[in-house]
């Protein structure tokens, strides 16, 4: 089957997943490891076919959010280390073991838990540095201490999570820097106590990105890694050129011509002030795209040229205006994200539109879009 018999599709160029790993790889000193996130079906591109790609690119580390991710990378063939970053639920610690998995501790009663399972087990020790999400605050030393006592525990890692990276502000910029010291405060402290902490890590892109010199053994990279940045509200110092991994396309299923004063639309949303001429398309809401998309301006790119998106967006299409382009045609392509000729719409602009983040925009792309990898 080729894209031509798809309803609606992602292209993943994995060419520009290389481009964008040495980019990133290329800000830090060469013993510095990367660990590849590809939590969430890798932001929606495919996490089989990203990791199998990042292996070639000399990547052997991969962190997802929970186990069932990381099993399908096993079931795939992705060797190496899989780190999971969430919570694993004791009936599961079993398949960590059997998957040779790795697991995130998440705070100091998480690895009585886990050490009581009785069977050696990979981890990764969580530090909470103030992001007050995961890990044992860094603050209390002693439930610290006791992550590294556990005789079950293997300890591969030790690491945070930073908060605002993405931001140079000064709150913002000075909050990054603190944590980045307690957590080397916390490695002194581990050692001095004659623990063997394994690799220390703390930046994810952003922080790659803006605080390079940050790098300790290892970085951990999400968004970064497809090419885009969060928003195109975030600041960032590096002047590296990343390339956008995944584009998102659709095709039209009718054009239609409506007169003056119809209108097009659940809610009869859009009410045409001229005779136009509309084009039904084939993705909606269910498919990833934002439902508030078409009052907030959003368009498509068909042959070339930008149209409109009109009326309300429904779960499985959307209509667009495309009075001012000539000879669209049932079957046409239709581009969401990505690039069309001269025309670009990046998944950024939409993020930044629909008040929201690229991470959310890219990993939420519906399941039954078909996805076309080119190699
Ligand atoms: C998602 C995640 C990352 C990757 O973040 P990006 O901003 O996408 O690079 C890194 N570390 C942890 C703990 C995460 O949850």
């Amino acid at each position: 089957m080729t894209c031509e018999d798809y309803r609606a599709w992602v292209e993943v160029d994995l060419t520009r997943l290389d481009h964008n790993v040495m980019a990133l790889m290329d800000l830090l000193p060469p013993e510095t490891e990367f660990m590849a996130v590809i939590k969430a079906n890798a932001y929606g591109h495919g996490s089989v076919e990203v990791a199998k790609r990042l292996v070639q690119s000399g990547v052997h580390q991969f962190a997802v959010a929970e186990i069932d991710e990381a099993i399908k990378l096993r079931r795939n063939g992705i060797e190496g280390e899989i780190l999971i970053l969430g919570y694993t639920p004791t009936h599961r610690l079993d398949d960590l073991l059997v998957n040779d998995l790795t697991q995130t501790v998440v705070n100091a009663e998480d690895g009585e838990r886990l050490g009581k399972f009785g069977k050696n087990l990979k981890v990764h020790v969580k530090i909470d540095t103030g992001l007050n999400r995961l890990g044992e605050h860094y603050e209390n030393t002693d439930k610290i201490l006791s992550m590294y006592r556990h005789k079950n525990l293997q300890i591969e890692g030790t690491f945070s999570h930073l908060a605002a990276a993405d931001s140079l502000q000064d709150r913002d910029d000075s909050f990054t820097r603190a944590q980045y010291n307690r957590l080397q405060k916390i490695a002194e402290f581990v050692l001095e106590n004659g623990y063997k902490p394994g690799k220390f890590h703390i930046l994810n892109s952003y922080g790659i990105l803006n605080y390079p010199d940050m790098h300790l053994e290892m970085v951990r990279s999400g968004i970064a890694l497809y090419g885009v940045l969060s928003s195109t509200n975030t600041s960032v110092r590096s002047k590296i050129i990343l390339l956008p991994v995944l584009s998102l396309k659709a095709r039209v299923s009718r054009v239609n011509r409506v007169k003056a004063g119809n209108s097009v639309g659940y809610g009869l949303s859009f009410t045409a002030t001229r005779d136009s001429v509309v084009a039904t398309v084939t993705i909606g809401y269910a498919d990833g795209i934002p439902r508030q998309l078409s009052e907030l301006g959003g368009e498509v790119l068909i042959c070339g040229q930008r149209a409109p998106i009109i009326g309300n967006i429904s779960m499985d299409q959307l209509s667009v205006d495309v009075t001012e382009i000539n000879n669209i045609r049932q079957g046409d392509i239709v581009t969401l994200i990505g690039q069309d000729g001269s025309e670009t719409i990046n998944s950024e602009d939409i993020a930044t539109l629909t008040g929201t983040i690229t991470n959310e925009l890219l990993s939420t792309i519906g399941d039954r879009v078909k996805r076309k990898i080119i190699k």
